[in-house]
Parts: C-alpha cells; structure tokens; sequence
C-alpha cells in the first residue's frame, strides 16, 4: 500500500481524502503525524499555494504529498476574496466576519451582477522535486445573495447561491454538496487521475 501525505490538519479533510482513495490502496496520514510546520501561504495562485503546501509536506517526510487550496471568487470584487477567502475580514477562519464584509462589499450590486464561483485545486508531488505535479481542479458556479440562508455547511455557504435549486450551500445536504461542488468535484478528477499518473 502507498503512502500520501495531506498537507493540512483538518480531520474532516483527512477523513474525506481517505475513503476516497481507500480503493486505490493508497494510506492518507496527516503532515502533524510527521510533525510537519504549516507552510507559508506566499502564492497568488491556488495552484501556487497549493504547490507550496504540498511540497513542504513532502521535503519534511520525504514521501509524497496531496495538499488542497480552494476559496470564493466573486466577479464584482475582480475575482476577491480569492486566495485570500479564509482571512477575507482580518482574522483567520472567523466566518462570520467575512460573510458581512463580503456583504457590505456587494450592498450595491445588483443581483445579475453578484456571480461568483467556489475553487478547489489540488496538487499531489511524488516527492519535493517532482518536475509534473498532478493538479486537479473544481469549479462551483453560483451568486451571492443579499443575506444568509440557512445553517449548514462552513465558510461562505450561507451566502452561496445555487441556482438550479434556488437554495444556498447551507441548506444542501452533504451528500449533495458533495456532488455538486468545488471539492466533490476536484476529489473525483484526482481519483480518477492518480493511478495513470502515480507509475
Ligand atoms: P481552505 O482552502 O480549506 O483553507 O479554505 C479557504 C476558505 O475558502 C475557507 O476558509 C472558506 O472561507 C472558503 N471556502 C472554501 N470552500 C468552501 C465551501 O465549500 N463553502 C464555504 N466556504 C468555502
């Protein structure tokens, strides 16, 4: 069985890239089982960041290692809050502050104007030189609405608009998040491409 390190400390992550790769023998451990520090987050890219926290991984552990970087991209802030979608508002991760910041951003634009998409990409390196990393990406169309719906999810779900369903992120179940978005669908792209491209 094969190794892989995800670069991240994220249990739900770790849980989710397991089962998805359970059928391709591959073992998912975490980057803290191998002490590995956060990588800094210099890129302006999702590749980029995702390229640095993969190979981070895998220069500490000298194995190879998957890392993921996803976020918000909303066409009336020119592609914001982007990389930058976990600190939108100043503090890392404090939801709830970059939802009102992204609504007071938009207060002015006009529905047909609030489009937006969510962005996974991730990149897995055979080892910390690996010259081909495997780079898959997902992309989840939607708007942004004038106030948050619903209470599941994380992130800007509340605020995320699907529009076939008319519902936001929040109300969906996970199974059907899963199906629809960013992450279920950059996740599916890279099981299906991990064996060609692993030999
Ligand atoms: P990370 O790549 O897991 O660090 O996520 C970056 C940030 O993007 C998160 O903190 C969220 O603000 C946002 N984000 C990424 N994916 C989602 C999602 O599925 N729903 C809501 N917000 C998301």
């Amino acid at each position: 069985m094969d190794t892989l390190i995800l670069a991240s400390g994220n249990k739900g992550k770790l849980r989710e890239f397991s089962t998805l790769l359970e059928s391709l023998n591959i073992q998912v451990k975490p980057q803290g089982d191998y002490d590995v520090p956060d990588a800094d987050e210099t890129g302006l890219t999702f590749v980029e960041n995702a390229l640095l926290k993969a190979r981070q991984a895998a220069q500490y552990t000298g194995l190879p290692a998957l890392a993921d970087d996803s976020g918000l991209e909303v066409d009336a802030l020119q592609g914001a809050p982007g990389i930058r979608s976990a600190r939108f508002a100043g503090t890392h991760g404090d939801d709830a502050a970059n939802n009102r910041l992204l609504l007071e951003r938009l207060r002015d634009v006009p529905e047909e104007q609030r489009t937006a998409r969510f962005v996974c990409v991730l990149a897995v390196l055979r080892h910390a030189e690996d010259p081909r990393p495997l780079i898959c990406e997902g992309t989840w169309e939607g708007r942004i609405l004038f106030a948050p719906q619903g209470d599941g999810g994380f992130g800007y779900d509340p605020l995320f608009c699907v529009p076939d369903l008319q519902v936001s992120a929040a109300e969906l179940s996970p199974a059907d998040k899963n199906r629809l978005s960013h992450r279920g669908q950059a996740s599916r792209l890279l099981q299906s491409a991990l064996p060609a491209w692993w030999r």
